[in-house]
């Protein structure tokens, strides 16, 4: 439970007085609808209002606070042209200027003859010194309040700067302070202050350094940040190894039989790998590794075998992959190979259900499966292993980092295996991951040829058909992928089955169609004629971007081209290219061709190298974006940048290491103030794994 000392800083944004239900949905989409994500919400810039100079030294274009006295209201004679104001001090005269005026108020808050102090940005017209709409107007007593520095902030539709500055200002208000977490040694070492006072900080910046992420009140907020991640992490990682490994020690029989069975030699890094696991298995710690390897390299395999292994030494497997399509698919490698072995495999999606899906419950609970194949439905509470030794997950980053553990949870110290095509730069790994062991896939498999990749307008479509059927006519399979519309699945599949029609015209029965909103039946029927190659055009979205397998298929067409990320494309390509046929990549774009759309697709045709594709992608973009945070399970920082932050990341994994050594449970001091910590950056759910104190 989160601590009552927090509870004010989650309140919703609409108990603030004078934010209302439409203010706070633009909060909302701005920063997030409760005091807490206001707070998150730093300042990028700010307005200096102390330059107090006379009217006739005000420079143009800044933003001056000037002391006046007010002359003369003058009435527009036509309701299109202002209101204005004249002023005067000693040196020259001002003249405000107001559109839409309100009158009234005008005349109340700048009265003739009256002293005032108006704060805004001055402009030159002819010889007439003018400021339109002073943001601030005050008496004389007041100036000390005017000539302040104020953040500005990133805003959005419907939210101003003063309603938010507003907002932010009660919402710190709320915040309270908190003990200390911070090792006092480091905190002086860093010249940091209390959480409390660098939050306040963060939103008084004094100078253009206060605004940079190296800015001292904003380290301290990042390594907090960084901290609770940390923490969580180790607490989660601490949590697995408590039951220590149980030392899993296949006696290779297994793996042996389906190795004689493969038509190919594993590469040496697919060997190394394999070995790298099975210590892993069979040492007293619990496994928590990635096997990472690029688009084609073969992981599947390294896969099987590892699950081969805690078979043998009498335990069960299961392999888990993010979408239906990609886990049938691995069911039809694996089915063979694992008869060959001679072991019971099972399928588990969500579309097993009622009676059916008792009975696979039932075999995995009895272990007469040994090895189960499926999707999210695996992570159900009612899925019992007899004894689970080894999960593995195919495209992690399509899974959260709950997701990962729950499977984790499934059976005494199960060994986790983690597999991706996307390298994962260092310092993403160790957000996401804290510490993990890594295996690399470095090579492909000898034979494969490179795919030739071209590039071509979408106004040659007709000529890409006819090269396509000149193909196909000699046997050729190929995957026509239709752009991917941001937001709408109902745009994306229009846009398909209007492509399959236009290509059912040449290619007739040949063709066939699979998208997202397929029923997963159908999806299966279209997928299975594709391998077998009744199909020989293959229409689809996004669906087949992950881990398809169809060594057949020797073309793929990415239409738009130039909606893809560089990585998606990456992948994409990596569907073909599998097998002894030379292979096509062909990426039809619209014209006019951005800038950084044209970088992608020329990077593509470059190389193939899926490392330095990863690099160019995140020069392209930066760390945060790289994976696609929303799908991506990684963690999403508000105030840390892993760009910025790289070296306090590394320090705050080891600040975690070693408070964790100390005091495992958060039951000193310090833990229990680290608690608060953990409960302020909402990483509740690690908090479970301490013993209650
Ligand atoms: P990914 O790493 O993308 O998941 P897969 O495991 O799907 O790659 O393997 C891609 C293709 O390469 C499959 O058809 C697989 O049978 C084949 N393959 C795997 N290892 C080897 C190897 N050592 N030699 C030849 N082909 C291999
Ligand atoms: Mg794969």
């Amino acid at each position: 439970m989160r601590p009552k000392i927090l509870y004010p800083t989650f309140e919703p944004v609409t108990s603030l007085k004078g934010i209302g239900p439409r203010i706070a949905q633009g909060l909302e989409n701005l920063s997030g609808a409760r005091l807490l994500d206001l707070c998150w919400h730093l300042p990028t810039g700010l307005i200096d209002r102390r330059y107090a100079p006379n009217v006739a030294d005000a420079e143009v274009g800044r933003v001056a606070t000037l002391t006046v006295t007010i002359d003369k209201h003058i009435k527009p004679s036509n309701k299109r042209l202002p209101y204005k104001i004249l002023t005067y001090d000693n040196t020259g005269t001002l003249v405000l200027v107001f559109f839409h005026a309100h009158i009234d108020y005008l005349l109340k808050a700048l009265p003739e003859g009256s002293i005032r102090v108006v704060s805004g940005t001055c402009e030159r017209f002819s010889q007439e010194i003018q400021m339109t709409h002073p943001d601030r107007i005050g008496t004389l007593a007041e100036i000390e309040s005017l000539k302040t520095i104020e953040p500005v902030y990133p805003l959005s539709a419907g939210v101003s700067l003063k309603v938010l500055g507003k907002a932010i200002t009660g919402a710190l208000a709320h915040v309270p302070e908190l003990d200390e977490w911070l090792d006092p040694k480091y905190l002086e070492q860093n010249h940091w202050k209390s959480w409390h006072e660098a939050l306040i900080d963060a939103h008084k910046p004094v100078s253009l350094d206060d605004l940079e992420p190296t800015a001292p009140a904003r380290r301290r907020l990042a390594y907090d940040e960084l901290l609770a991640n940390q923490l969580a992490l180790s607490l989660m990682r601490l949590h697995m190894n408590k039951t220590a490994g149980r030392g899993i020690r296949g006696n290779k029989s297994l793996q042996e039989k389906v190795l004689s069975a493969l038509p190919f030699d594993l590469t040496p890094s697919q060997r190394k790998s394999g070995e790298e696991i099975s210590d892993d298995m069979a040492s007293d710690t619990r496994m928590l590794r990635l096997l990472q390897g690029d688009v084609g390299s073969g992981k599947t395999i390294v896969a099987l075998l590892a699950i081969l292994c805690a078979v043998e030494a009498g335990t069960q497997g299961v392999l888990m992959a993010p979408t239906e399509i990609l886990a049938r698919q691995h069911l039809a490698t694996i089915e063979p190979l694992a008869k060959a072995a001679g072991i019971n495999v099972q399928l588990l999606t969500g579309r097993d259900k009622g009676k059916n899906r008792q009975a696979i419950l039932q075999n995995l609970k009895n272990g007469s499966t040994q090895l189960a194949v499926g999707t999210h439905a695996l992570f159900q509470d009612d899925v019992v292993f007899k004894d689970l030794g080894m999960a593995v997950i195919d495209e992690q980053h399509r899974f959260g980092v709950h997701q990962r553990l729950s499977l984790g949870a499934k059976g005494q110290s199960v060994n986790v295996l983690v597999m991706t095509a996307t390298p994962i730069p260092r310092t993403l790994m160790l957000s996401a991951y804290g510490d993990m062991d890594v295996s690399r896939l470095s090579e492909k498999p000898a034979g494969r040829e490179p795919i030739i990749t071209i590039k071509l307008s979408l106004s040659k479509l007709d000529e890409a058909i006819k090269s396509v059927k000149r193909k196909i006519d000699k046997g050729a399979r190929a995957y026509w992928v239709c752009p991917l519309i941001e937001e709408s699945d109902v745009l994306d599949v229009a846009a398909a089955e209007e492509r399959y029609h236009t290509l059912a015209n040449v290619f007739g029965d040949e063709v066939g169609l699979v998208h997202g909103r397929m029923k997963g039946i159908d999806k299966d029927r279209i997928m299975a004629s594709f391998a077998t190659g009744e199909i020989k055009v293959l229409v689809a979205t996004t669906v087949i971007e992950v881990g398809v397998d169809v060594p057949e298929a020797s073309i793929m067409v990415i239409e738009h081209a130039e909606r893809f990320g560089l990585a998606q494309l990456h992948q994409l390509r990596g569907r073909v290219g599998r097998g002894t046929e030379e292979s096509y990549c062909l990426l039809l774009y619209q014209t006019p061709l951005g800038e950084t759309a044209r970088k992608r697709i020329d990077i593509l045709r470059e190389t193939d190298d899926g490392f330095v594709i990863a690099e160019k992608d995140l020069e392209l973009r930066g760390a945060g974006e790289m994976l696609g945070t929303r799908q991506s399970g990684l963690p999403n920082f508000r105030l840390a940048d892993l760009n910025e932050h790289a070296d306090i990341l590394a320090t705050a994994r080891n600040d975690a290491k070693l408070i964790l050594n100390k005091d495992p449970n958060l039951v000193s001091e310090r833990g229990k103030a680290l608690r608060t910590l953990l409960y302020l950056f909402e990483r509740d759910i690690a908090v479970r794994y301490l013993r209650s104190g």
